[in-house]
């Protein structure tokens, strides 16, 4: 079984979008967004997948949401079958953290296969959770986001040394640091330097809800990045639709 979020309660986040980050940027394709996430990030913007009522966990908006209307548990068969459903060539495994429901995901990936063999798989993962060894044979693409200081998170949770050697090392992997300030570039550098992260690999992106924060930090972010070396994404979606659910 998985547990995903919602759209509006009782109803799964399944959708078609453009992909909105990353190597994949403007790219049909079809998500499925999990709920659940090992992680607290002060600026997520998908916290309705994990600060449920109870959870009192740094958040900048310091909500908290029902967990009985922002989660449900469906079939692997019953969510390949809401997948297909979409006509892109290209999934989008989002969360929250995925990872955390590897066998699952491993068992719904290969329902999807059987019926779609040139379906491209790509995982969204904040880099801490291994993969389960069924599913990973089956991905094509993992969008690492690796988790800075102004994450809020300790290192010792959003920086494992032995997942980021490993991360570094697999072709499919795609590194994607969000960046709030130009203090957490010499983070960043820091961790390319000490895992050996290929800068053709390395995106830095700017944390942001709205247009307007997004453009403001892309200004010097985009800078910085042609003088590094590193490559720049945007976030498509939130020019296009806005910080909201299924897209
Ligand atoms: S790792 Fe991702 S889903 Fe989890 S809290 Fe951070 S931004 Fe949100």
């Amino acid at each position: 079984m998985l547990t995903l979020a919602t759209v509006n309660p009782g109803e799964p986040e399944v959708f078609s979008s453009l992909q909105g980050e990353g190597p994949g940027m403007g790219r049909p394709s079809v998500f499925v967004r999990l709920s659940r996430c090992n992680l607290a990030c002060r600026w997520c913007d998908t916290a309705y997948t994990w600060r449920f009522a109870g959870d009192n966990r740094p958040h900048r908006d310091e909500v908290a949401f029902e967990k009985a209307g922002n989660q449900l548990v469906m079939s692997e068969e019953d969510t390949a079958a809401l997948i297909l459903v979409h006509p892109e060539d290209r999934l989008v495994i989002t969360g929250g953290e995925p990872l955390l429901q590897g066998a699952a995901l491993a068992r719904l990936v290969a329902l999807l296969k059987a019926e779609r063999p040139a379906l491209h798989v790509e995982i969204e993962t904040n880099g801490t959770v291994a993969v389960h060894p069924a599913l990973d044979p089956l991905v094509d693409q993992f969008n690492v986001s690796p988790k800075l200081s102004h994450s809020g998170n300790p290192a010792e949770l959003a920086l494992l040394p032995e997942r980021l050697e490993a991360w570094a090392r697999d072709p499919r992997a795609w590194f994607k640091f969000v960046v709030a300030d130009p203090s957490d570039l010499a983070e960043i550098s820091a961790l390319q330097d000490r895992f050996g992260i290929a800068p053709d690999h390395l995106f830095v992106m700017p944390e942001g809800t709205s247009s307007a924060v997004l453009r403001d930090r892309s200004r010097w972010l985009a800078e910085e990045a042609l003088v590094r070396g590193w490559r720049f994404t945007d976030r498509l979606h939130i020019h296009l639709y806005g910080d909201t659910r299924g897209t």
